[in-house]
């Protein structure tokens, strides 16, 4: 029954393979020459099965978790460096004809407020994106077909790409909207987005159905081969995730990996991000009302083994984790995070009062600025990168891999990374974020191995403190 090439859900996230795959891994979790073996494999970078994977997720010997994090951190040292990739999600829509139990969105909630973004507001909510400094975002809508149709989600993203304000401008643009047609993937490829966004929520189908008991998502198989049909459609960066707290962590972990072993055996290339959610407190959800929740200590684990299993994947943490979760794991593996999110629906404009009806998804826990964001990255020593510049030089898919593989993230992303934070420094730093940033900036350029990249890179350096933008490698 089990078959990661094949395009049936119940095939490539096979319940009877996750079962087997629990099981084996409650009988080896103490097997320490199994353990090692695994760890081995993981040193050779060439990452592990859900299988592999599963037994160090169950493993609690101390000394081989130790080992696993330090894994992890090296990982992330050598293939992502210090960097950290800052975003910003960007509500358009709340309208939502799903029955979706942990999210306010759905529809029968009746106090919430909703809101649609016209594109003249949509303007003003991106132009306060511009204006805090970011030039990546994730748009994000409830599927309601009637009123977030996917023309309205075209013509929003056109919108956004259009706006150049100051030297603002939204440079690459992901979506995070329902599971859609091939046909309604191929218009989001040709309206040239960047990364598509899709959570599974949970791999678990009879609780999947339970979770989502009205509307198009109810079904499982739609929404589960979801991104076999978006790459059908063309778009080759796709982002997997888990809701957790739903379902047990154990079953999710082995289902998201299964999920991206079958990515890679069908169509040749591997999600292009996880992400890592947790349910939150929102409107009329309780987030204990879920049985599942994990602790901050299974979710670093769960973290730095996403690391070493995928070390291709990038690894996203929204503000919906705290600035002390949020410093736990970024060692562990975290490329991407949020930064000054709002998850009201025109919150960058009109931010939400506590007297106001909200129209949020969820209650955000890190609500620093996006400056105090950077200041923090840089003081713990990480990169702050704006940088978009694979997707625009056509790197995506498996020649992002390749760069990955190939190691040229120190050639290629470090500096993109130092120019894209030199810009933010330049254009929207506090006073003491830039006095850091430039030190850090001076002191990386350093770091670049290729004599003839480093030179370019600090010339583009110096260009853009007299008004110049956009370069890239
Ligand atoms: N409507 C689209 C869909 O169905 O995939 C877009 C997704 S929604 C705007 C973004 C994600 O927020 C969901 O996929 C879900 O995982 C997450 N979410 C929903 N309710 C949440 C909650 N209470 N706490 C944390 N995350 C939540």
């Amino acid at each position: 029954m089990y078959n990661a090439a094949s395009l049936k859900a119940e095939e490539f996230i096979s319940d009877g393979e996750i079962q087997e795959t629990l099981a084996y891994a409650d009988a080896n979790r103490d097997n320490t020459e199994l353990i090692d073996r695994i760890i081995a494999k993981a040193k050779e970078r060439k990452g592990l099965d859900h299988r592999e994977a599963s037994v160090l997720l169950a493993c609690e010997i101390p000394e081989k978790i130790r080992e696993i994090y330090a894994l992890a951190e090296q990982i992330k040292k050598d293939y992502y460096g210090n960097r950290i990739v800052l975003f910003a999600p960007l509500y358009l829509s709340n309208y939502c004809v799903n029955g979706c139990v942990y999210c306010p969105y759905h529809a029968k909630n009746k106090h919430i407020a909703r809101k649609k973004l016209t594109q003249d507001e949509i303007r003003q909510e991106v132009i306060a994106l511009q204006d805090m400094g970011h030039k990546r975002l994730a748009i994000e809508a409830g599927e309601d077909p009637v009123n977030n149709p996917i023309e309205y989600i075209l013509e929003s993203i056109k919108t956004i790409y259009r706006i150049k304000h100051k030297n603002g401008a939204i440079r690459r643009v992901n979506v995070n909207i329902a599971a859609t047609t091939v046909e309604n993937y191929r218009k989001l490829k040709e309206a040239e987005i960047g990364t598509y966004i899709l959570f599974q929520e949970t791999y678990h189908k009879k609780s999947y159905e339970q979770l989502h008991p009205t509307g198009p998502k109810h079904d499982y198989a739609y929404h589960t081969e979801a991104m076999d049909r978006a790459m059908e459609g063309g778009i080759d960066d796709v982002g997997l995730g888990v809701l957790f707290g739903l379902e047990m962590y154990r079953y999710e972990f082995a289902g998201l990996l299964m999920h991206a072993e079958h990515l890679e055996a069908v169509h040749g290339v591997g999600p292009h991000t996880i992400s890592v959610p947790r349910v939150k407190r929102a409107d009329d959800i309780d987030p204990s009302a879920f049985d599942n929740g994990i602790s901050d200590d299974v979710f670093a684990k769960i973290c730095a083994l996403i690391r070493i299993s995928v070390p291709y994947t990038g690894m996203i943490i929204s503000t919906r984790e705290s600035q002390s979760v949020r410093e736990k794991v970024l060692p562990l593996g975290v490329s991407q995070i949020s930064g000054g999110s709002r998850t009201s629906v025109g919150g960058y404009v009109t931010p939400e009062t506590e007297e106001d009806v909200t129209s949020a998804q969820f209650d955000v826990s890190d609500q620093r600025t996006l400056d105090e964001i950077i200041h923090w990255l840089i003081r713990l020593d990480y990169i702050p990168s704006f940088c978009t510049a694979c997707y625009r030089e056509g790197r995506t898919g498996d020649r992002f891999m390749s760069l990955c593989k190939n190691m040229q993230i120190l050639n290629c992303c470090h500096p993109n990374a130092l120019m894209t934070l030199k810009e933010y420094l330049e254009d929207y730093a506090g006073e003491e974020t830039r006095k850091l940033g430039l030190k850090l900036i001076e002191r990386e350029l350093e770091t670049i191995p290729n004599p003839k990249v480093r030179r370019i890179a600090g010339e583009h350096i110096h260009d853009i403190a007299t008004g110049k933008r956009d370069f890239r490698f």
